[in-house]
């Protein structure tokens, strides 16, 4: 495995751990892939020094350990190259023997590049290329990437990698809708009322602006991440069990995916979409600083730390049903999971005209968990009704999203990864959203950091 870019925080923080998670989770066809693995770092500056030490760390860490250490310790290397020099790639393949994953952990702006690059050299007959998200930033440079790529390897050895596919929670509803009678035939419009998508976290910039003061929360998470579990929420089951089959399913829906038109969504705005950006303020006592004055922001670009959409799905299944996605950072108290909403029955055991509550289903994602809310009794009285909420963790796993990740590209199973196709169409959706936030359609709110979002929006 080559990963370009090495010297970066994707690479310590995510990629490194995550194949020292599959050492630790991984079943026996995992530890089959890391025999004779051999990790090489690469990247402009000069880490070869620490470079041991950074992947040795990354390995504990997740409490990674023993013979199969051991090796990749013993084998990896760094070497200095810059990935958009034809000369260095001599040297970044020096001893390549075997299959190769090439892992493009650089940013989106040089990938297009190296990839031109890698078309007129001789790479082994059985290359993987690994891409980091964004994938382009608009539905033409995403094309443009995708064409770019399947000039160097076939459109099945290409894994455009969304971590949240590995999420327990993304799994969970794959796993969970299609094997529940219960579950399956109440999954659709008839039933369902409304579902949302929400990913806030308690984390300010950190440090980010380079990236995220262009990117902001539509395009970091929800144009992305939140697309995809969307899918997975709404998919048909996939034919089969080949790659391809889970695919199919998630781009059909998507390609049905849209800015919602139906009635007003969120209560102060006619329109599919809102937007905000912290403020000064605190979250667990600790104070953070006005989105603005973070250093390396520019307030002119009006960067929206808090994003919400609203979306329809425009198929026999789903029509009629509002998907909202969102999601914010600097949140006080953040939800992250997938809330399904039930329509509520006509029943009132008062008597009266109404409707009683709702249940409503929950795949959380941290710490991963499905839990359900629904009307029950056994009170005193007869139809005495209160509410019941059960719930239970899922399953857990020590293999990170990221080891997900590594299983993929390193038995070159791309199920986890988005197609090509998936790539553009996310863009497609959200793109009338970018531009009526370009025109100044959308205010741009604020909210204090801690805050559960700007309060006209509650
Ligand atoms: P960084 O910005 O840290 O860049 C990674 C490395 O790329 C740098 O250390 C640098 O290494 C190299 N690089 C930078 N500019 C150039 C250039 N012009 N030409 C050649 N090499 C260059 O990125 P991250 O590690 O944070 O992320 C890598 C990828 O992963 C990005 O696409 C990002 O969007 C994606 N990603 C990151 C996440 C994260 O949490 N960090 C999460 C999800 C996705 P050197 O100077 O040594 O050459």
């Amino acid at each position: 495995m080559l990963i370009l870019g090495a010297s970066g925080d994707l690479t310590k923080r995510l990629l490194l751990p995550g194949i020292g998670s599959l050492v630790v989770g991984g079943d026996e066809s995992d530890l089959e892939l890391l025999d004779g693995l051999t990790v090489v770092g690469s990247g402009r500056s000069d880490k070869a020094d620490g470079w041991r030490d950074t992947v040795a760390a990354a390995f504990e860490q997740v409490g990674a350990e023993g013979d199969r250490v051991d090796a990749i310790l013993a084998s990896t290397k760094y070497v200095q190259a810059d990935p958009t020099e034809p000369d260095d790639w001599k040297r970044l393949l020096d001893g390549v023997d075997g299959d190769l994953v090439v892992y493009f952990a650089l940013p989106p702006s040089v990938v297009v590049k190296v990839a031109g690059i890698l078309q007129d050299i001789d790479l082994p007959e059985h290359t993987v290329l690994a891409i980091e998200k964004p994938f382009g930033d608009d539905a033409d440079s995403a094309t443009e990437l995708n064409e770019e790529l399947v000039k160097v390897v076939p459109e099945g050895r290409i894994h455009r990698v969304d971590h949240f596919l590995g999420q327990r929670a993304a799994l969970a509803m794959l796993a969970t809708r299609f094997n529940n009678r219960l579950l399956e035939s109440s999954w659709n419009a008839d039933q369902i009322e409304r579902v949302e998508i929400v990913y806030d976290e308690k984390l300010g910039l950190e440090g980010r602006a380079g990236y995220y003061d262009t990117a902001g929360a539509l395009r970091d998470m929800l144009q992305s991440h939140l697309l995809q579990v969307l899918a997975v929420t709404t998919c048909e089951a996939p034919a089969g069990l080949d790659p391809e089959h889970l695919r199919d399913s998630l781009a059909a829906v998507l390609a049905v995916t849209q800015p919602w038109t139906g009635a007003p969504v969120f209560p102060d705005t006619d329109g599919p979409s809102r937007r905000a950006r912290y403020t000064a303020g605190e979250i667990d006592g600790k104070s953070l600083p006005d989105y603005t004055a973070e250093e390396g922001v520019d307030p002119d670009h009006e960067t929206e730390t808090l994003a919400e959409i609203a979306l329809e799905v425009d198929n026999a299944r789903w029509a009629g049903v509002p998907f909202v996605l969102r999601s914010g950072k600097a949140i006080g108290d953040p939800a992250n999971e997938i809330r399904v909403t039930y329509r509520p029955v006509r029943f009132r055991p008062d008597g009266q005209s109404g409707t009683g509550s709702a249940e409503v289903l929950r795949f959380g994602f941290k710490p991963p968990r499905i839990e359900f809310r629904f009307t029950s009794g056994g009170g005193d009285m007869p139809f005495q009704l209160d509410p019941v909420e059960v719930s239970g963790a899922l399953p857990k796993s020590p293999v990170t999203e990221y080891g997900e990740v590594v299983r993929g590209v390193l038995g070159d199973d791309p199920t986890l990864s988005i197609r090509g196709d998936v790539a553009v169409q996310c863009w497609r959706i959200v793109q009338p959203i970018l531009d009526a936030w370009q025109r100044g359609e959308v205010p741009l709110d604020e909210y204090p950091a801690g805050s559960g979002g700007p309060s006209s929006w509650s």
